[in-house]
Formats: C-alpha cells, sequence, structure tokens
C-alpha cells in the first residue's frame, strides 16, 4: 500500500482541491491511503474558537461564524447545486461542535483544544472525500480517530502502537482509496486527541508503520526539501535524496518540512518517502531513504526565531553539577518548554528555548526559588549542517552572536533579532 498525504497549504480553497483530483488522476490510486489536515489556516482558525470559548465568550459566535464562511464558501465552489448531501453533512459537523460547546463541562485547556480544534480535519475529509466521489473517484472515509489510539495527553497525544496497529489492521485488505485525517486520534474513553502541531505528516508515518507500507508521498506547496526556508532565504536549493538520519537531525534542529516524528516510524521498515511539489506531482522532489547520502552534498541552513536564550547558575555560585542539571531539566519537562541547545560551563548553564505553550515566565519563578536565572528574549537560532568555514566567518561578521556551539558536521548560532543570514 502507499500512503499519501496532502497538508493545508495544498487545499487551502477550492482551486488546491481541484488540483487534489487533478494529481490523483495522474498517479496510482489503487491500494492508497489518503491522509489530509485541515485546510489552508484552519487550525489556528480553530484554536481561536477555543480561546474565546474559554476566556472571551462574547467573540465566540463570531469566531465560529469565520471558520464557516471558510468551509461554505469552498463548497459553493466545489459543488454546483447546494443540495448535495455534504452541505447536510458539513452543517452536521457544525451542529456536532454547538452541542459540545453548549455541553461541555470540563475548563481543562488541552481536552477542550482537542475536541474543537479537530473539527477542521473532519471538514476538509469529508468536503475532499464527497469531491472526488462526485468527479468520478470512489472512495472510503475512514475516521482516523478509530485508528490512530493514544494515551490522554491532550495536545500532544501518544501514540498506542499496540492498539493502534490492531485497529489499522482492518483497513489493510482495501485496494479503494481511503481518506482519512491527519493529526487526530482518540483516547482510550473515545475522546478526541491530536498529535502535535503539523502532527499529519506523523499520522503518514503512523498508517505507513502499521500497514507496511511501500512508501509515503508528501505533497507540497514546494519542490520537496530544500537546504534552507524559501521564505528567510533567497538562494535555496532542492535536496534531492537525503538519508533518514540526514532527515532526522534537520527536522530536530528546527526545519519544518517534514514533522520529526515522522522520520522514526518509516525508518524503522525503511519504508521511503517523497516530498514532491503538489503543482508538479511528476518531478521527482526528495527521496529520503536509508542510508544514501546527500545529494547534492550543500550546507543546509535552519533558522527558528523566537527563541529564549536562558543562563541559569547557582545562587551561591556553586559548581553546576549532575544534580542541579537533571533538576532543571524535569522543570523544563514539566513546563513543556523545548530545548533546541544546551551549553555548560563550570558556573553556569545555558539552553535555548521554544517557549511554546507561554509557560516560560511560570517556570521561572519557580527556577528563581533556587537559581540565578539571566535571558535574551526574542533571539534566532541557526543551525548549519555540513558547513563550511566561509559560512561561518561570514555569519560571525555581520551578525551579534550571542552563543556559537560547533560539532563535526553541525555548527549552531544564537544570534540577536533582525540577523542578516544572507550578505
Ligand atoms: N492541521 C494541523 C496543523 O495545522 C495538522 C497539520 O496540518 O499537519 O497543525
Ligand atoms: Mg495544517
Amino acid at each position: 500500500m502507499k500512503i499519501y498525504k496532502f497538508g493545508g497549504a495544498s487545499i487551502k480553497d477550492a482551486n488546491g482541491i481541484k488540483n487534489v483530483l487533478k494529481v490523483l488522476r495522474e498517479v496510482e490510486i489503487k491500494n492508497v491511503v489518503l491522509v489530509i489536515s485541515a485546510m489552508g489556516k484552519m487550525t489556528n482558525a480553530f484554536e481561536k474558537i477555543v480561546d474565546a470559548y474559554l476566556t472571551d465568550i462574547k467573540s465566540l459566535t463570531d469566531k465560529i461564524d469565520a471558520v464557516k464562511k471558510y468551509h461554505y464558501k469552498v463548497l459553493h465552489d466545489l459543488f454546483l447545486k447546494n443540495t448535495h448531501g455534504i452541505f447536510t453533512e458539513v452543517e452536521l459537523l457544525f451542529f456536532e461542535l454547538h452541542g459540545f460547546l453548549i455541553h461541555n463541562k470540563q475548563k481543562d485547556y488541552n481536552f477542550v483544544y482537542d475536541q474543537i480544534v479537530s473539527q477542521a480535519e473532519q471538514l476538509s475529509t469529508k468536503i475532499i472525500s464527497a469531491y472526488l466521489k462526485e468527479n468520478g473517484i470512489e472512495n472510503r472515509w475512514l475516521d482516523a480517530r478509530n485508528f490512530i489510539k493514544t494515551n490522554s495527553d491532550y495536545r500532544e497525544a501518544r501514540v498506542n502502537w499496540e492498539r493502534t496497529q490492531n485497529c489499522i489492521e482492518k483497513i489493510k485488505n482495501n485496494s479503494t482509496l481511503q481518506i482519512t485525517q491527519g493529526f487526530i486520534g482518540s483516547d482510550r474513553n473515545n475522546f478526541t486527541t491530536t498529535l502535535g502541531r503539523e502532527g499529519s505528516d506523523y499520522s503518514a508515518g503512523i498508517f505507513a508503520y502499521c500497514l507496511n507500507a511501500e512508501s509515503v508521498h508528501i505533497f507540497k506547496d514546494v519542490q520537496g526539501v530544500l537546504n534552507a526556508d524559501p521564505n528567510v532565504f533567497k538562494n535555496t536549493i532542492l535536496l534531492e535524496q537525503i538519508s533518514y538520519t540526514e532527515a532526522i537531525e534537520m527536522a530536530f534542529y528546527g526545519a519544518s518540512v517534514i514533522h520529526p516524528k515522522t522520520l522514526q516510524p518509516l525508518q524503522k521498515k525503511e519504508i521511503p518517502l517523497y516530498v514532491k511539489s503538489f503543482k508538479n506531482p511528476k518531478n521527482k522532489g526528495t527521496t529520503v531513504g536509508k542510508g544514501v547520502s546527500l545529494k547534492p552534498k550543500t550546507p543546509c541552513y535552519i533558522v527558528k526565531e523566537n527563541q529564549i536564550l536562558l543562563s541559569i547558575s547557582t545562587r551561591d555560585f556553586s559548581f553546576m553539577m549532575e544534580n542541579n542539571i537533571s533538576e532543571i531539566f524535569k522543570l523544563l519537562h514539566h513546563f513543556k518548554l523545548r530545548v533546541h541547545l544546551i551549553q555548560n560551563t563550570a558556573i553556569s548553564f545555558s539552553v535555548c528555548l521554544e517557549d511554546k505553550y507561554l509557560t516560560f515566565e511560570t517556570f521561572l519563578k519557580e527556577l528563581k526559588i533556587k537559581y540565578k536565572g539571566l535571558y535574551n528574549k526574542n533571539v534566532t537560532l541557526l543551525t548549519i549542517r555540513h558547513f563550511n568555514k566561509k559560512d561561518i566567518q561570514q555569519i560571525e561578521k555581520i551578525n551579534t552572536v550571542l552563543l556559537k556551539q560547533t560539532s563535526r558536521e553541525t555548527v549552531q548560532f544564537i544570534m540577536k533579532k533582525n540577523t542578516h543570514l544572507e550578505s
């Protein structure tokens, strides 16, 4: 079997969805599971519904209306008659959402988030499934929550592989195109869970693993995996071929092209991953596979903005020992602060953090009970894989570097914002 995945940017409007139809007419669709995420920026729009519901109820109707309007516009652009069954199905999904908002008693942000935000994927997959059917592509719509089974860590749920494997087993021998949602799963109580932002690549990886798929194809708005983010760098190069390890390293340092968790399940079963353009699906794009060397061999640049550089020392200037470090890490983990770089000296310990869940201030209060903490907010972390000397000199010449760390293949800089990455 093969897994195809289309992300939000590829289905942001009716034309995007028409393009999915076009792509599917050009490629093999027998024995395919199609994983789809929310349309365009709809996950963000649903997040606004969550915020309104929990903290600003006055604006709730507006936020829901915005999302409704978006989807109904797409529906009217795709289907000539509003008597088509999909209109009722979409209405039902909004009805379900209202039902949840009225009856829910839970205040836990993460729980509420997953129940609400997951509707975006329900909507996109229902619409696409209906549109493909309407245009002669037979398909079966699957609710991913019946297949991807997780624990109850809402917004960052962990997959229960055994249960997931058992459930996915059931769709193994189906040659009809099957369409399902990325990003979402369910826990033991059948509440919806999500796998972390941008998690639908990961869903594709999970289906591939459990189905022993022959390949995974991710269709994107870029030609494939590039050596740098084209929104930041002027001159980017398409990587024709990279190894799983290379891709894992790049994702770990923050390259946003493939969700980091996607690669491990694929690597375990040596399932090749093709990242290609949804505009030119016939182009080869990037192949991620086992043990292949980077081609072309070129430096890769990964930029992460809006980081915090925090230097921690003991109040009495005693050495930073294992016990301190382990205590600090427990705290970082507790506050879900993601660490992107670590540097240790005798009396201080520096970390580069991402405050994804806006917990930094509370974390800092707790940290300061025992430690001193100095920090710079809004710094940029630049990682260069396969760097050359010229790169380093150039970066250092034109930027204020706050911290630098070099290993054999990788150099990392933490720099003040408004950095110049190209001269
Ligand atoms: N829709 C989800 C998000 O935007 C998952 C995904 O697109 O991968 O985070
Ligand atoms: Mg998305």
